[in-house]
């Protein structure tokens, strides 16, 4: 058969593995997929429908693809050339690391970080990269060439770093501001013209591809490049992605920003909305949980990353009681480390557990498995297309070999597929009705080419930016100094910064 299954598909006898709104369902059955879509779902044991291509699932858990929510496809050439710091020290070198990408580099990026997704069940991603047109535009058509679902959101930020880390301006020399300030930063007018060319460049191109609004933070924009990015929301009906209260440097700073809850004057800029999903939301206080749940924003948790960069762990238990919705992301390579989305789901349950004793409220491995699927698609405004088993919907399926070390014995498949799986047990991965991999083998490129590929170019990229590197690393005594100053302003924790964990 061809890799572009786009006649009938009939997946027999597979244990399906599905969220519903409220729970997840699992039961045996068979599913029909005609064209891009499940056309049908047939108890175990129904017979095939005459000429269909049959896929014996018999051995088999199916569930609906992943969704990860946020990452950044611009880091994976140079992943781990540094080892993670703070987030604010941190930055510079992840920034020094990708100056001067050429479109063949971002193409690469893109491709393994789509195989790695794909490989581990993962068939649609929230992209969020730090490109220019020609870098973007290679990455988007490298998503659509392996057959991944993507939504891009390009990431724009119009204020200098040094001006979004706070105590900055005591600690660093004027010489070196200067200096740092020497380089013109892009004009509002530049990042939104981005902006607009990829929405109308690629959203919706190959029924797979969407395109967001990406400020890279509401602190790292001036109120007018966000009043633009909102108005192109609106003129293009799309949604918005971006960080938001990641660290405790960024609460102190969104804090003597607005003088308000940095939620409320989001809301003021009409940028929170249903249509709105932000990552972390480690550092959020009672106004900002209340604001983000009544405006039914989705917040993309990244337990991961957020314990490799120090940021802290998101108070999962106290936005769940606000009636938040999650999502689940893996963030950054070199932060988050693997793009699989089992270890996200498995850290967002077993991490609440240390901070509450009180087993009733714990999260369960249901509800984060929901995350990963049904909210991953929300976050995205993809809910009526992806994100379960259903009738109607796209067949985004993966299907997991059940004689796995993970899988085997096989006694309660959502415990297992949360606690135990780490994503190798994916066999066979569907995108639209298409088979993406087969036997854990991709049918729509050359995996060891592109390996192969991918390590000259990270070779040649972090050799250039040899010097870049360095000159973030004399950046380092500076946002060092200011991140001592910021834990020191931090103590004692003023009351709408205190650490309540759960
Ligand atoms: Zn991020």
């Amino acid at each position: 058969m061809s890799p572009l299954a786009s006649g009938r598909l009939w997946i027999a006898d597979g244990l399906l593995v599905t969220p519903t709104n409220h729970d997840v369902r699992v039961e045996y059955g068979s599913i029909l997929v005609e064209g891009s879509r499940i056309a049908h779902i047939a108890p175990r044991g129904s017979p095939a429908p005459p000429e269909a291509h049959v896929l014996d699932a018999a051995e088999m858990i199916v569930i609906p693809g992943l969704v990860n929510a946020h990452i950044h496809s611009h880091g994976v050439l140079s992943k781990w050339v540094v080892d993670t710091l703070p987030l604010e020290m941190w930055s510079p070198y992840v920034a020094a690391g990708r100056i001067g990408m050429t479109p063949e580099e971002a193409r690469l990026a893109a491709l393994l970080a789509g195989i790695e997704c794909l490989r581990s069940g993962v068939t649609t991603v929230l992209d969020h990269p730090v490109y220019d047109m020609t870098l973007f535009d290679a990455a988007a058509q490298a998503y659509l060439d392996l057959g991944i679902r993507a939504a891009m959101a390009p990431s724009v930020m119009d204020r200098p770093y040094f001006e979004t880390i706070p105590q900055s301006q005591h600690a660093v020399p004027d010489d070196l501001k200067r200096s740092l300030w020497a380089k013109p930063q892009p004009s509002v007018q530049s990042l939104l013209d981005l902006t607009s060319h990829c929405i109308k460049r690629w959203q919706g191109v190959g029924d797979r591809l969407s395109i967001l609004i990406g400020p890279s933070a509401p602190q790292r924009c001036s109120t007018e490049m966000l009043t633009g990015l909102g108005q192109l929301a609106c003129e293009y009906r799309v949604g918005l992605h971006t960080h938001l209260l990641e660290t405790r440097a960024q609460a102190l700073l969104a804090r003597r920003l607005y003088g308000m809850p940095i939620t409320t004057y989001l809301k003021k800029l009409g940028l929170l909305t249903r249509m709105v999903s932000v990552a972390h939301a480690v550092w959020v206080g009672d106004e900002e949980i209340r604001d983000l749940a009544e405006s039914g924003t989705t917040v993309v948790h990244n337990p991961l990353s957020n314990l490799t960069l120090g940021s802290g762990i998101m108070p999962l238990l106290r936005l769940r009681e606000a009636g938040i919705r999650f999502a689940l992301g893996t963030d950054s390579p070199n932060s988050g480390g693997h793009h699989a989305l089992f270890e996200s789901m498995r850290l967002a349950t077993a991490l609440p557990r240390a901070l509450e004793s009180d087993p009733d409220a714990w999260v369960s491995p249901e509800e984060t498995f929901g995350y990963a699927t049904l909210g991953g698609a929300r976050a995205l405004g993809l809910e009526d297309r992806i994100g379960s088993i259903e009738i109607g919907k796209e067949a985004d399926l993966v299907l997991l070999r059940r004689r796995s070390t993970s899988l085997t014995p096989l006694n309660h498949a959502i415990r297992q597929l949360v606690f135990c799986e780490v994503g190798d047990s994916v066999d066979t991965v569907l995108v639209g009705g298409r088979i993406i991999v087969r036997g854990r083998r991709l049918e729509t490129v050359d995996e060891d080419a592109i390996l192969a590929e991918a390590q000259r170019a990270a070779e040649k990229l972090v050799a250039r930016n040899h010097p870049n590197l360095e000159w973030a690393r004399k950046q380092e005594v500076y946002t060092r100094a200011a991140h001592s100053a910021t834990r020191e302003l931090a103590k004692p924790e003023p009351l709408w910064l205190r650490r309540r964990l759960h």
